[in-house]
């Protein structure tokens, strides 16, 4: 069935379905897709439509009163489909060690064992279109690095970590619109803004979800279960917005919801110049059949735990590579708008690209967004196979931070109000020293590896490094056992209400350093199967 259009739909409407999924992002995608294919019906709502429409965007304007959020970027899409509508594609596992509370993330245990993160990721691999299987495993990376990077690593001392990339992004919307029309018991509504949750009488379940379109109807959606997946600050904003029983909110009794927010602070700090002739292979990414592969550098565990440092991992990229943004020139750009072909595929039809969404739009469009794959991977090799004269090569050293929660990192509703007449987000994000600390401690261990091996040295950051959040936003309604100090239980289930969950990465207690959207994806499928189970009993 092809998606509804709400504002198409009288005043005072009211859908129905076994589960309403609120957002139709990786997380609501997923949710809704597995639910469906288990024979559950559906309804998955959205408040953007096919392509981008401002004034839908605009709906998701924040007021940042904390760190500063990267100029030029939206950090959230509010379009069917999602944020990964925009997203670079790079995936990260966590690690066993990111889900259990240590001296650097005190509160950031995880509620969940690392087996069965473990035991998800491979098919939320599979969903992503990544390299695999056992592709995250750094051993065998490391077998095809050049003896060179070999030298880099010591178990004790510096370790490698791994990113993939599928050979293009997941678009959720476009690549599974097929599947999703197929589906008999899933329907999908576009351009409905959830605007608050309706409890009933006890208080403990969500009657219905109250919609608006812009400039359009009022609706509602009722379902026996309700599913935020509204991306990593909103669904904390519907929370605070659902105030007809308690002015606090929804699972809001202890104050938490919209705390602890954390995203990956990364910076481009030291800088590393390699004796001429030293070749870096894995270190520098490269394209392998079924994708893209890189390898990072970490300080080894026993060391971190040692000296009670956060997980970080930093990347060496060329001076000119997307951090170093400012050096793209006009005429790649042009070149690149003109193609808007190959990897990025048909999310770019420039109708839908304003003059404030370019920065973004060129952010994606690098050569492996254009080529297909077989051409890229070419590119690569014939590249590698220019001879080159051997001069010092100077590479940047990109970190990409874990931060521990802090419950003074947070989202509240602000002044301002949207068209709606609801109140924007203000974020306050904080980054706490120890993140600098963590970062100048993997430097130091960078360098000293660096000259032993005789491989090159290293510059170290000076000052304060100038950070960018990376648009993972997580924590704002963390997952834990107990009700005072987490929003939702270790199901995803809003702790105190019978029939309401969460998606997303604001179920994170914690982020280690890796990307969240993989994870995201696995623990949508794990929801998605516990509430398969409960539907059945209630
Ligand atoms: C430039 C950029 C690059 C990125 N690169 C990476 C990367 O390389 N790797 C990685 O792991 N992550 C990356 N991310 C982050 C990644 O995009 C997110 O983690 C992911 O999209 C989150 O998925 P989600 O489904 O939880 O939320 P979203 O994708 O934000 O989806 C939420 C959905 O809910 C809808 N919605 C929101 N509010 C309402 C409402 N009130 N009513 C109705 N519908 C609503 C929205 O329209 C949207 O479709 C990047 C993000 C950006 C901005």
């Amino acid at each position: 069935m092809k998606p509804l259009d709400a504002a198409s739909l009288p005043e005072g409407t009211r859908l129905e379905a076994e589960v309403v999924v609120v957002g139709a992002g990786a997380a609501g995608v997923t949710v809704a897709r597995e639910l469906a294919r288990s024979g559950r019906e559906v309804l998955l709502i959205d408040g953007g439509a096919e392509l981008p429409d401002p004034a839908i965007q605009a709906l998701h304007e924040l007021e940042a009163v904390g760190v500063p959020l990267r100029p030029g970027h939206s950090p959230r899409l509010r379009e069917f489909g999602g944020t990964c509508n925009l997203w670079a594609g790079r995936a990260m596992r966590l690690t066993p060690e990111d889900l259990v509370a240590r001296p650097s993330v005190p509160d950031g245990a995880w509620p969940i064992p690392w087996s069965e993160l473990e035991a998800l990721y491979p098919e939320a691999e599979r969903i992503l279109g990544l390299p695999g299987p056992g592709a995250f495993d750094p051993a065998s990376w490391l077998a095809r690095a050049s003896p060179d990077e070999r030298r880099l690593f010591d178990p004790d001392r510096l370790v490698p970590t791994v990113s993939l990339w599928a050979p293009k992004p997941r678009r959720f919307a476009r690549d599974f619109r097929h599947e999703l029309a197929s589906l008999e018991r899933l329907r999908v509504l576009l351009r409905a803004q959830a605007v608050r949750l309706l409890q009933d009488e006890s208080g403990v379940r969500v009657r219905a979800v109250a919609l608006r379109v812009l400039g359009g109807p009022a609706l509602e959606a009722v379902g026996r279960h309700v599913v935020l997946a509204c991306g990593g600050l909103e669904n904390a904003r519907l929370l605070l917005l659902s105030t007809d029983r308690d002015a606090r909110g929804i699972g809001n009794a202890h104050g938490l919801v919209g705390r602890f927010f954390m995203d990956h602070p990364r910076a481009v700090w030291g800088r590393v110049e390699l004796r001429p002739g030293v070749v870096l292979r894995m270190l520098r990414g490269r394209p392998v059949p079924g994708g893209k592969v890189q390898l990072g550098i970490a300080l080894a565990p026993a060391l971190r735990r040692a000296r009670g440092l956060l997980h970080h991992h930093a990347t060496l990229e060329d001076e000119h590579s997307e951090y170093a943004r400012e050096r793209y020139d006009f005429a790649v750009r042009l070149g690149k708008r003109v193609l808007r072909r190959g990897h990025a595929g048909a999310r770019f039809d420039f109708r839908g690209v304003s003059a404030g969404r370019l920065p973004e739009t060129i952010y994606l469009l690098t050569p492996k967004e254009i080529l297909p794959h077989p051409l890229y991977r070419l590119m690569w090799a014939l590249r590698e196979r220019l001879p080159r004269r051997p001069r010092p090569e100077r590479l940047v050293v990109v970190h990409f931070c874990e931060q521990p929660p802090d419950a003074e990192s947070r989202v509240t509703l602000g002044e301002r109000r949207d068209a709606l007449g609801l109140p924007l987000l203000r974020l306050d994000w904080r980054i706490q020293p120890s993140v600098v600390e963590g970062m100048r401690a993997l430097e130091e261990e960078l360098g000293e590896r660096l000259a032993r091996t005789g491989l090159g040295r290293l510059v170290p950051g000076s000052g304060e490094p100038r950070f960018t959040d990376a648009s993972h936003h997580m924590g704002t309604t963390r997952m834990g056992v107990d009700p005072r100090t987490s929003v939702v239980d270790p199901d995803g289930r809003v702790h105190g209400m019978a029939n309401l969950w969460i998606a997303g990465s604001s179920v994170f207690p914690s982020g280690g350093h890796a990307n969240p959207t993989l994870t995201i994806v696995a623990l949508a499928l794990r929801l998605a199967r516990r509430l398969a189970h409960a539907s059945r009993l209630s």
